[in-house]
């Protein structure tokens, strides 16, 4: 029993901490696009930020009030909003409250007319998820006599039914070789999330967590950066360090 409530009082102590990490990212990006300018519509990916609806108060306490969740909507693109990706691919610890995948995505077919594919997925985690939608959305015609080279920088691992889906696929389709990148691992303290990013790396997948140079090269190929550098987020080489020694152990 004492066990039990000490779980709950992690849990009730993860979720605070999380939803003030959000808060506090919601208010950074808020004061960026007030600083850039950039008051324009906000993005679609940007307002899913608020599906928790986190709102401030005066003395910076933090609410979380129920709100309808939205029909599930699938969105492809070609390159993501610069402050949606510095908020989303953020590898912070406490992350949950973002809602969302993002899957950046390159597909080599080799010599073929259309030899590359480049663009991104992002879902709402009411339904499908992105790494579903890849298959349905980017490779609806498989050849089995073409060799594939796909590459995902994703901002959060893939969920346990995700795992599972995946190895599947990789287990049919020996011809296609995959890469994953991520930028955080979603509930990896979790049992079955552990088992099926096990399983995901039994099936030949190649699974890894985003490095700082991860981060620069996915803003530079995927993200409408208009020429300007990423400048990486002061705890981003340590975060990356905490993520890669807990897949290592989860691996191993
Ligand atoms: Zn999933």
């Amino acid at each position: 029993m004492a066990d039990k409530s000490q779980t709950l009082i992690k849990k009730k102590e993860r979720k605070d901490k999380e939803a003030a990490e959000l808060t506090k990212d919601v208010k950074e990006m808020k004061n960026e696009r007030e600083k850039t300018g950039n008051d324009g519509e906000v993005s679609s990916a940007a307002a899913g930020v608020n599906n928790g609806a986190v709102a401030n108060s005066q003395d910076g306490d933090f609410q979380v009030e129920p709100v309808e969740i939205p029909p599930f909507e699938i969105i492809t693109g070609d390159r993501i909003d610069p402050l949606v990706f510095k908020f989303q691919f953020k590898n912070v610890e406490y992350s949950s409250g973002r809602n969302k995948t993002f899957l950046c995505y390159l597909v080599d077919k080799g010599n073929t007319v259309d030899g590359l594919l480049r663009g991104y997925l992002e879902d709402e985690h009411t339904g499908p998820h992105a790494e579903e939608a890849f298959y349905t959305q980017c490779l609806p015609h498989y050849d089995p006599a073409i060799k594939y080279t796909v590459t995902w920088y994703v901002s959060s691992s893939p969920c346990s039914a995700c795992a599972a889906k995946i190895a599947e696929m990789l287990k049919a389709r020996k011809n296609l070789k995959l890469s994953i990148f991520a930028a955080r691992l979603f509930e990896w303290e979790e049992a079955e999330v552990q088992a099926g990013l096990r399983a995901l790396h039994a099936s030949g997948c190649k699974l890894r967590v985003m490095k700082p140079l991860d981060f620069t090269y996915t803003w530079d190929t995927f993200v409408e950066n208009e020429e300007q550098p990423l400048n990486l987020w002061e705890d981003c080489k340590e975060n990356y360090e905490y993520y890669h020694e807990k897949l290592a152990n989860i691996l191993q």
